[in-house]
């Protein structure tokens, strides 16, 4: 009932915003988006500039915005959904909340292992979770994989963000893919056996290791590039992790066109816009994110980093959701806060 009200509270608020409006004969496209103005304003303007199609949108928390998509049901003005982790992007495509879409144009831009197979779901942008380490501390020689990080010489070193971040369950989920359950439980006590120094944020384990607190930790990639855009010495190095065996780990931002979308061929093209050559660096670029699209290059900074012998880890992304509860689950059990 409470939840209820909330929603009704978010709707009402939605309405006096004028999100929701009256039906007219303009060419439209509503958004809700889990990911900020300054992040996709830019890629929206230039499609209403190539397409003449407005792009009207409401930014909010992923699980906010699914929980109202929820509730709205077949009323919802929402057209496309775009939120961040395959995590997040699984939990709307299992609520219900999204429609399969395939176009030539769609599979062509994104890789396969970055979709939904029934394309519920489409990446638009790559991150990595890999590990970053003190290169006054630590020699590169010394890292390997994530769950080298287990190994008792990083008794005291090693920095890790909450258990809670959806960007961690969905690490541990596709490590269960790739490793098993086993392999998967036991890395997990490794690292706790080595009693890690627990941060609600990336960008604090980022910061604890360039304070000398801890000297190994696991972030998204962003979170450095942030860094060094402030900071070119900030020093804290980036190791891409398992390069001899399944790759580093992947998630991206995505997007999915509702269910009940009212303007699907909109979404659609917004969608296939957003996976374009044209916008992918508009939209990437902002957040020192990768562009899915294979043709588009990256931003130097970026493009230093992901270089050609970078090897990413190929598990489909939908992995990151099926087995989220499960890898909820045995960090919970696994002492992981
Ligand atoms: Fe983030």
């Amino acid at each position: 009932m409470l939840k209820k009200s909330i929603l009704k509270a978010l709707l009402v608020g939605a309405l006096g915003m004028g999100l929701v409006s009256p039906v007219s004969a303009e060419e439209v496209v509503n958004v809700y988006s889990a990911r900020i103005d300054k992040l996709i304003k830019p890629a929206f303007d230039a499609f209403t500039e190539e397409t003449g199609i407005k792009v009207r949108f409401t930014t909010a928390k992923a699980p906010v915005l699914l929980e109202r998509l929820r509730y709205e049901g077949r009323h919802t003005e929402a057209d496309l959904l775009i939120t961040v982790d395959a995590g997040n992007l699984w939990h709307a495509a299992n609520a219900g909340v999204l429609q399969g879409v395939k176009t030539p144009t769609l599979s062509t831009n994104v890789p396969e292992n970055l979709t939904d197979p029934e394309g519920k779901w489409y990446g638009l942008t790559v991150r990595s979770r890999t590990i970053v380490y003190s290169p006054e501390r630590v020699k590169p020689e010394e890292l390997s994989t994530y769950e080298a990080l287990g190994d008792p010489k990083w008794k005291g070193r090693l920095c890790l963000r909450t258990s809670k971040k959806v960007y961690n369950k969905s690490l541990v989920a596709t490590m269960i893919a790739s490793a098993g359950y086993d392999e998967t439980a036991k890395v997990l006590e490794n690292w706790m056996k080595n009693e890690p120094i627990i941060h609600p944020k990336d960008s604090g384990v980022l910061k604890a290791i360039a304070a000398g607190q801890c000297d190994v930790g696991i972030v998204n990639t962003y979170y450095l590039g942030r860094e060094l855009k402030k900071n070119p010495n900030f020093p804290v190095a980036l190791f891409w992790a398992n390069q001899e065996g399944r790759g580093a780990h992947v998630n991206i931002s995505g997007a999915g066109v509702t269910k009940h979308a009212k303007n699907k061929a909109n979404a659609i093209k917004l969608l296939e816009f957003l996976s374009s050559e044209k916008a992918q660096n508009l939209f990437a670029d902002e957040n020192m994110e990768y562009p899915v699209n294979p043709k588009v290059s990256a931003s130097s900074l970026v493009t230093k980093w992901w270089g050609d012998d970078f090897k990413m880890d190929q598990v489909n992304l939908r992995f990151a959701g099926r087995f989220q509860a499960m890898a909820t689950k045995f960090m919970k059990r696994a002492g992981y806060k």
